[in-house]
């Protein structure tokens, strides 16, 4: 405790410190004592511990921001290992990578369990805190609709339903050790690494890629407000091929309708909303663009 500082407010500080100390091992999962993880990082805490009146340069939330993050750290240098607490699956779920190509020679994963992200669609970054343009391709499992959970994840008691065969990344998975890379990018698993021998389904793949890349898509996007609405019928066209060439290969080629995420990624007119549009259908069956008010 600093000299100058006051008994009555370090007394405040410890309590609350207990509470935070408490909040953070329920959070980590690590069964010790509040005292247990304060002490073991006692000189750093109260290092951070608020200044004496005058001295003291930090808002409270960011003399409780840096507690916390230490509090956090203290904990997982108690916990070092996999508690299988599921919270990382419930933010959602593995990227697949070529290691794990077995999972679909065995059985453990079909095409109904994954879908594609294509080049140049829009995906959430945590580095930066928002969605930007894929660079690469790549597979990652479905999760549950309107959660980020991994759809594997069993939701009553957080157990994974493919533990004993869990892809490479969840492996990797340690939440105790941030700093940890879970993939380099050659690692990737593509859809060309699964399906290029697949003939006739490859191509039409291929052919989709040529007409509906999301690069494309988000060129036609970018052009209409430049040409003030006068090239919707391309963009128009590039959402009528997504759709019909799902639908023919379901129809004709007798396809499962749950294998197109993966096969095509996901639809083209779900991607509008990305860009506060959706897509309309008039009475005679065509179709037309709007603003998307839920954006
Ligand atoms: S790696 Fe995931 S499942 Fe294991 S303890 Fe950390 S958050 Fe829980
Ligand atoms: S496959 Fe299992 S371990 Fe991996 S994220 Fe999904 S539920 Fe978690």
């Amino acid at each position: 405790m600093d000299k100058d500082f006051n008994k009555a407010d370090w007394d405040f500080f410890v309590v609350a410190l207990k509470e935070e100390a408490r909040d953070v091992l329920w959070s980590v999962k690590l069964d010790v004592e509040p005292d247990t993880l304060i002490k073991s990082a006692l000189a750093d805490l109260q290092e951070l511990a608020p200044k004496p009146e005058g001295l003291e340069t930090r808002s409270q939330e960011e003399i409780w921001k840096q507690v916390r993050d230490r509090l956090v750290a203290a904990a997982y240098a108690l916990r070092p290992h996999c508690v299988r607490c599921g919270t990382c699956c419930e933010k959602g779920s593995p990227t697949l990578l070529k290691q794990d190509r077995d999972l679909f020679m065995n059985g453990v994963l079909t095409p109904s369990d994954i879908f594609a992200i294509r080049p140049g669609e829009q995906v959430y970054i945590p580095e930066i805190y928002q969605n930007a343009p894929s660079e690469k391709e790549f597979l990652k499992i479905k999760e549950i609709s309107d959660k980020k959970a991994c759809m594997f994840l069993e939701e009553k008691d957080k157990s994974c339903k493919i533990y004993g065969s869990r892809p490479t990344q969840c492996r990797r998975q340690e939440c105790w050790n941030p700093k940890q890379t879970l993939t380099a990018t050659d690692e990737l698993l593509t859809r060309q690494d699964l399906l290029e021998t697949t003939g006739d389904l490859w191509a039409i793949i291929q052919k989709h890629e040529d007409r509906c890349s999301h690069q494309d898509f988000t060129r036609e996007i970018a052009r209409l407000s430049a040409t003030k609405g006068q090239t919707v019928g391309e963009l128009l066209n590039m959402l009528a091929f997504d759709y019909h060439v799902r639908d023919f290969v379901q129809s004709k080629l007798g396809i499962n309708g749950a294998f197109l995420d993966f096969f095509f990624g996901r639809p083209l007119s779900q991607m509008l909303a990305h860009y506060g549009l959706k897509l309309e259908e008039k009475e005679d069956g065509s179709h037309f663009l709007t603003m998307d008010d839920n954006d």
